[in-house]
């Protein structure tokens, strides 16, 4: 199934629960803007590449557009289109001020040189010029985009505008005008998510042995805060290969061997058994975290799944057939746009300093980004619980509240 039927089959089950309005799903079903680049590059060789290159913002009725932008030579218009939709919900559902956008660009990074990947850059913020910025839409890291790449967009953009536009992205480099523990957001705010629910439910800690499928920077750094809490990783994977190991994998052995830019299928340790594709969710523990791509889990695979909590680091790991199956088989899904969302909370948090041109320190930033994830749990469980819905239900609840009101006003 389409990542963009994915969408519509999640927006029409919570649309029913809701009893939303006709006219604003119809609405919320539709970008209010997409916008299609063609970028030519100059190559280190001498050639000429185009690369195409996409902006979608969805809705801005709560607020400027806010997504992130992805690097990745998979990327279509219905992908970023459907990410788009998605941050709506997720702004929505923590209750800060800011509607909902993605960008993305078609390449596989890893091919370019960093000179080429600074030029494609931008001459991408080239092109969107017209129709972002720090009041209108503001774009962040996403899949394989990183603090430097935002740096490079707010330099061009301020160059284009003629004055210092750094809060025309968000992500960038501390010291540059980003915010402290921007970078660990995503995954800190996931931890303090999944740790309320473990208290809620009654679990230990050391009770809970978990899978990381995806360890780049939100995954790697969500484990090693589980594990400082207790919980025990077994396994874990990177595009390349799964590695599961039933008495523990060292997670800080692993973050250096990651690093060192070498994959999951070089690393050699006999009590680790390798596991080959997606094989890796279907292994032993008791939480499996989700922080790779899209359509993970799926109808051919959600019924091995052996977790009691599915949690999605990432946007979009669970197709909405695999959600039935989970829910028929009791196992709890923290849906993407409450569990991801802690990345986009600390982007607001990285406006509001631009603005003020005054900073915050780490310990504020952690004490405000817990208190919205904990509401915004509090709120989507309640929600969930009030039309015996899935927390992704619950999620779309919240959200449809608040975007009908900010749509009626
Ligand atoms: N790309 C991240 C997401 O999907 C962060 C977006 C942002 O900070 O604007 O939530």
């Amino acid at each position: 199934m389409s990542l963009f039927k994915n969408v519509l089959v999640q927006f029409e089950k919570a649309a029913v629960l809701a009893d939303l309005d006709p006219d604003l799903k119809m609405v919320l079903l539709e970008p209010e803007r997409i916008v299609t680049v063609k970028v030519p590059v100059k190559m280190d060789n001498g050639g000429l590449r185009i690369f195409e290159g996409f902006r979608v913002q969805h809705n801005s009725a709560r607020g400027p557009y806010k997504g992130g932008i992805r690097y990745h030579q998979d990327v279509d218009m219905a992908e970023v289109r459907s990410l788009a939709s998605w941050m709506t919900i997720k702004c929505a559902v923590v209750g800060i001020p800011l509607g909902g956008g993605k960008g993305g660009i078609v390449v596989d990074p890893k091919e370019l040189s960093k000179g080429e990947l600074e030029r494609l850059t931008r001459g991408y913020v080239r092109l969107i010029a017209p129709v972002i910025g720090p009041e209108m839409d503001v774009p962040a890291p996403d899949v394989n985009t990183d603090g430097e790449i935002m740096s490079w967009i707010a330099d061009e953009y301020s160059k284009i505008v003629g004055r210092d536009e750094k809060g025309v992205v968000t992500g960038k480099p501390v010291g540059q005008g980003g915010s402290v523990g921007r970078d660990e957001a995503t995954a800190r705010g996931g931890f303090i998510i999944l740790d309320e629910m473990r208290k809620d439910e009654g679990f230990k800690a050391e009770e809970m042995r978990f899978v990381m499928q995806g360890f780049g920077n939100a995954g790697a750094t969500m484990a090693k805060l589980m594990v400082d809490a207790g919980y025990k990783l077994v396994g874990a994977s990177d595009s390349r290969m799964g590695i599961y190991c039933a008495e523990g994998l060292d997670v800080d052995e692993l973050m250096a061997f990651k690093a060192s830019g070498d994959n999951f299928a070089n690393y050699d340790n006999p009590r680790v058994e390798k596991i080959e594709g997606r094989g890796i969710l279907e292994k032993e523990c008791e939480v499996l975290v989700l922080a790779a791509l899209e359509n993970q889990v799926d109808s051919g695979n959600a019924h091995g799944v052996k977790a009691k909590i599915v949690f999605e680091l990432a946007n979009g790991p669970t197709t909405p057939d695999a959600d039935d199956i989970l829910k028929d088989r009791g196992v709890r899904v923290i849906p993407d746009v409450l569990a991801n969302a802690g990345g986009v909370t600390v982007s607001y948090f990285e406006m509001l300093q631009n603005k003020d041109d005054n900073y915050w320190n780490e310990q504020e930033v952690r004490d405000k980004l817990t208190k919205i994830m904990l509401e915004a749990y509090a709120g989507v469980r309640k929600h969930a619980e009030k039309h015996s819905a899935t927390l992704r239900e619950g999620a779309y609840l919240v959200a449809f509240e608040r975007l009908a009101e900010a749509m009626d006003l």
